[in-house]
């Protein structure tokens, strides 16, 4: 089955086909760069680092583009109030750009940590004044906007004579009027409450400004993403996302600039929007003081959750929900995303064991073993791991489902670990089917899911060193010591298995 992706703009399921193959260009809204990176921001990223990985995989040559927002994204996603980056600035006494390299650092650590390969470009607005004026410029000559007092508005009424203003969010104009309040301070420069900014009037003592034809001022928040996409991507490239927060008015705008300008497209042909995170069922805001930092939701410091959380888990807690369905966290969710995690990353150790090592005689012997093994019993077995191993790639390609994909890896992981229990069983499977079911989950898990096993500072030897405390215990009958270490192991995430090898331990599921 090919990759189909759901189209915001199509409201369909349509199969992936790139412009101009085998490129394929990916752009994502990046953050606003003026406090600590939040849960939700880490939502867009990790779906789009999943996207860009499996197109990767599928043999796409893939540009992945992030902006990062350092101007013009005024508070309250509107043309009024201020630049937060400005008043943070101010605040602490620093220039703006200190203020948006600072929490850029901590964005890209959070982002790392959580398994995120960087984008291939990662791009600021402050850095493409230059294309962003080209921009506006066209849309003014295009007769689709108009310059008051130093600012330029675009024209929403009059682009949407020819063109549909809403296409994206299907909203009629009719609607977004009734949803306008009138009369707000400051908009009687707009001919209409539907028109936005594209370049903004700035007083002399405004800390961000730039020379412009209209004098200084500074970019609206909409014009940075369709100038920037232009410039590494095209006037039309594959895929645009964001949260679904950012559909209106923020994507709105950039499409109307987008065919407003020479470009005349819809910016992209794909534009994919992720949903949002609640917090114990609430929505996650500064208001409620449930605003969850990476940060604090990593060294288990929010106020809102009990413990702390490790970076691979909240990742394995992200993909665990279809990227379009809403996502609650609780303890509750993430303790389930931690027992999840950890078993798939005992799938990883299981399949690295010996038993599940092809001998030398057995891949010299492969071969002429499965035709007599198809000939025999063991066609039902080759013919089970086969589909098990295909329904890993449907969930992928079925609009990026990761809550189907993983469920598919604990149905191989259960077929795996029924083989592990039985060596005949194992020595009698289908080597070939068994070979690509293995090659088939280390990569989903490991380069398409992008999860990896954390490091335990000191903790190979510590483990071993108890592990040999415990062998002697047991030898010796001391089965008061023999419980005394198996709990206190538990206690860190580690089950004690006694095989007919020797000692063996696993992460507890628990
Ligand atoms: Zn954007």
């Amino acid at each position: 089955m090919p990759l189909a992706l759901y189209n915001t703009l199509t409201r369909t399921k349509e199969e992936f086909r790139p412009l101009h193959p085998p490129q394929a260009g990916v752009y994502l809204c990046g953050p606003t760069v003026y406090n600590e990176a939040h849960l939700g921001n880490a939502r867009g990223p990790v779906v789009f680092d999943i996207l860009t990985r499996y197109l990767r995989h599928l043999g796409h040559k893939v540009r992945y583009v992030r902006n990062i927002t350092d101007v013009g994204h005024l508070q309250g996603d509107g043309d009024q109030g201020d630049d937060p980056m400005v008043l943070a600035a101010r605040a602490q006494h620093l220039e703006p750009m200190q203020v948006a390299q600072y929490y850029i650092n901590r964005y890209r650590l959070n982002l790392a940590a959580l398994g995120c390969i960087p984008p291939d470009i990662e791009p600021q607005a402050s850095g493409h004044i230059t294309e962003q004026i080209a921009m506006v410029q066209e849309i003014l000559a295009n007769g689709f906007a108009y310059e008051v007092n130093g600012s330029v508005y675009f024209d929403v009424p009059k682009y949407n004579v020819q063109h549909r203003y809403g296409k994206l969010s299907n909203r009629s104009i009719e609607d977004q009027l009734a949803g306008t309040r009138t009369g707000l301070e400051g908009q009687s420069e707009k001919r209409s409450p539907l028109d936005f900014a594209l370049w903004k009037h700035a007083a002399p003592e405004h800390l961000m400004r730039w020379p412009s034809p209209w004098g200084d001022g500074f970019p609206g928040w909409h014009l940075e993403c369709s100038a920037m996409s232009r410039k590494y991507l095209g006037n039309e490239f594959d895929i645009h996302g964001g949260g679904l927060d950012l559909m209106f008015p923020h994507h709105e705008c950039e499409i109307a600039q987008c065919r407003a300008s020479h470009a005349a497209t819809d910016e992209a042909r794909v534009w994919m929007h992720n949903n949002m995170i609640t917090v114990n069922g609430a929505k996650m805001s500064k208001s409620l003081g449930n605003f969850i930092t990476l940060n604090d939701l990593f060294a288990g410091t929010t106020t809102t959750l009990s413990q702390a959380y490790s970076p691979m888990v909240v990742r394995f807690f992200l993909l665990q929900a279809h990227y379009r369905s809403p996502v609650d966290v609780s303890d509750d969710a993430l303790v389930a995303a931690r027992k999840g995690y950890r078993k798939l990353m005992n799938g990883l150790k299981l399949l690295a064991s010996p038993a599940f090592q092809p001998t030398q005689t057995e891949q010299e012997t492969s071969n002429e073993k499965q035709e007599t093994q198809q000939e025999t019993s063991n066609k039902k077995q080759e013919t089970d791991l086969e589909v098990l191993t295909a329904d890993l790639f449907t969930g992928l390609d079925d609009d990026l489902n990761t809550a189907r994909t993983i469920a598919s890896l604990f149905n191989l992981l259960r077929k795996f670990n029924i083989l592990a229990t039985s060596p005949v069983a194992l020595a009698e499977a289908p080597p070939a089917a068994l070979a690509a079911a293995v090659a088939a989950y280390r990569l989903i898990v490991t380069n398409i899911l992008g999860l990896s096993e954390e490091p335990r500072a000191n903790a190979e030897q510590l483990l071993e060193l108890t592990l040999s405390f415990y062998a002697e215990a047991k030898a010796a009958k001391a089965y008061d010591k023999v419980d005394l270490i198996r709990a206190a192991l538990k206690g860190q995430g580690i089950v004690i298995k006694d095989t007919k090898a020797g000692v063996e331990w696993a992460y507890s599921e628990e």
